[in-house]
This record gives C-alpha cells, sequence and structure tokens, in this order.
C-alpha cells in the first residue's frame, strides 16, 4: 500500500533522552536483525532513527560498517555554523557524520526551550545549507484547536519555518498535534489528514507544486502498530515520527512493517 508512488513512505523513531551510545549500538543491531528476519522491503518504506547527539557517532560507524539500510538524523540542530554558542551543535558537524536528516521544532523544543518560529525557521535553512534534511514538525495544542480550529496553528508553523527557503528542496513536514504526542490518544485518521492536505496546500503556495507533490507529510503523535495502517491509508500522510513505541523493537519493526498487516 504505496498510495503515493512519487513519494516512500518514512517511519521514522525519535528516541527522545533515551538510550546512551552502547545502547544505541545494541539497539540498531537489533532492530536491523529483526527488519532482514521480517524481510522489510527497504525500498517500500524507508525507515530512519533519531538518536541523542552523543550516539550519532556510534550510530553512524555501525550503520556504515554493516551496510545496514537505515537512515539516521538528529534531534536538533544549531542555527549557527560555529563560535562562541555553547552547547549547541552546528549542522556542518550534523553533515560530518553523515546524518541525512534532521528534526526541528520539535514540541517539546518548542514548550521546554522557547523555540520561536524564527528560530524554528533559522535552523532550516542551517540545515538546508548543510544538506540535511529537515523533519519540520508543527502541530496545535488542545487550546490552539479548541481556539482557532484544526490546521491554523500548524498552517502557520509550516509557513513561518519556510521563510527563508527559496528553491526547491527535500524536506519533510511531521504534523505532530501536542495533545498527540506521548498521550496515547492519537489523532483519527481523518483529522490527520485534513492537516495533512492543508500542509501541503502550503507547500504548494510556498514552493510551488511539484516540491509539494514531492515532500513526505509525516503524522506524529501515539503512534502504534494499532493504527499506523489507518493513517497510511490517507493520501495526503506519507509516513509517521515515532516517538515512544520506537523504543520497542517488535512494536516498532510491526509499525514499519504496517503494509503487511492483516486487512491491507
Ligand atoms: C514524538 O516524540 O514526536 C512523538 C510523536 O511521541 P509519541 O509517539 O510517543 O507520541
Amino acid at each position: 500500500m504505496n498510495i503515493n508512488p512519487r513519494r516512500t513512505p518514512l517511519i521514522a523513531g525519535n528516541w527522545k533522552m533515551n538510550l546512551d551510545h552502547l545502547q544505541a549500538i545494541a539497539f540498531v543491531q537489533k532492530l536491523a536483525w529483526n527488519l532482514k528476519d521480517s524481510r522489510h522491503d527497504v525500498a517500500a518504506v524507508e525507515v530512519a532513527v533519531f538518536p541523542p547527539f552523543t550516539d550519532l557517532r556510534s550510530v553512524q560507524t555501525l550503520i556504515s560498517a554493516d551496510k545496514l539500510p537505515l537512515a539516521f538524523g538528529a534531534q536538533d540542530v544549531s542555527a549557527h555554523d560555529s563560535g562562541a554558542y555553547t552547547g549547541e551543535i552546528s549542522g556542518a558537524f550534523l553533515a560530518q557524520l553523515e546524518c541525512q536528516y534532521v528534526i526541528i521544532g520539535h514540541s517539546e523544543r518548542r514548550t521546554l526551550h522557547n523555540e520561536s518560529d524564527e528560530q524554528v525557521a533559522s535552523k532550516v535553512t542551517a540545515a538546508l545549507k548543510h544538506n540535511l534534511v529537515p523533519v519540520i514538525c508543527v502541530g496545535e495544542s488542545t487550546e490552539d484547536l479548541a481556539v482557532h480550529g484544526p490546521s491554523a496553528v500548524p498552517v502557520a508553523q509550516l509557513r513561518a519555518a519556510l521563510a527563508g527557503v527559496t528553491n526547491a528542496v527535500d524536506i519533510v513536514v511531521a504534523y505532530e498535534p501536542v495533545w498527540a504526542i506521548g498521550s496515547g490518544q492519537a489523532a483519527t485518521p481523518e483529522q490527520a489528514e485534513q492537516v495533512a492536505a492543508a500542509l501541503r496546500g502550503v507547500l504548494s503556495d510556498t514552493l510551488g507544486q511539484d516540491v509539494a507533490d514531492k515532500t513526505r507529510i509525516l503524522y506524529g503523535g501515539s503512534v502504534k502498530s494499532s493504527n499506523i495502517a489507518a493513517f497510511m491509508r490517507e493520501p495526503n500522510v506519507d509516513g509517521a515520527l515515532v516517538g515512544g513505541a520506537s523504543l520497542d523493537i517488535p512494536e516498532f519493526s510491526s509499525i514499519i512493517r504496517y503494509q503487511k498487516h492483516v486487512g491491507l
């Protein structure tokens, strides 16, 4: 079930602040074995993991040495290239580690670290400068939903995030309603589709129809093996950003293999 042949589905695991570099090595090895044993078709569904910064070198070395069919990325990036920015990590450093992706504007960064739309936009520009694919996270809180309705806030956040992006680019957008992250209460597939369609409209307005057609829009928020297939049936949902369930190998592997679920 690949709804749009122009877009390879992406299942991305956001580890948040879990698993140190030794645990990361064991985890990635086991995940790769699990996918191999279950004959996962890597061309049909791309898999990416997003470990903490301190794990990236170990994950890079393992994936490269064993030629594992997994992509990886970081959970954040600095808007700056280098200099007096204590505690920050440059896109140049991530590119040196062969990261393909970087998550930008996750709701935990926006709320716990007060990241503004402007900072998110600067980080998107920095990621693209270093040939990293930004996974731009947008999503409304429960209050936003009540006051502004379903798509207004995610649409405004995406417009703001793309402020510095001018030409055709490789980006991923993740619609993650704040109320669904880690709550066990996922959006309905219809809700996800409604917002994803609105976000594709923003991509078309700002970057053109061609970019809009090829950009993957993920849904994130309490995704599990029991609900992933319903999201993936929606025409504008091209994958998932998975938090908690991405730390459980059988569960994450089952999410990745959603095409094999009974009834599809
Ligand atoms: C996330 O961390 O981006 C996320 C969606 O978390 P969870 O899947 O646990 O809701």
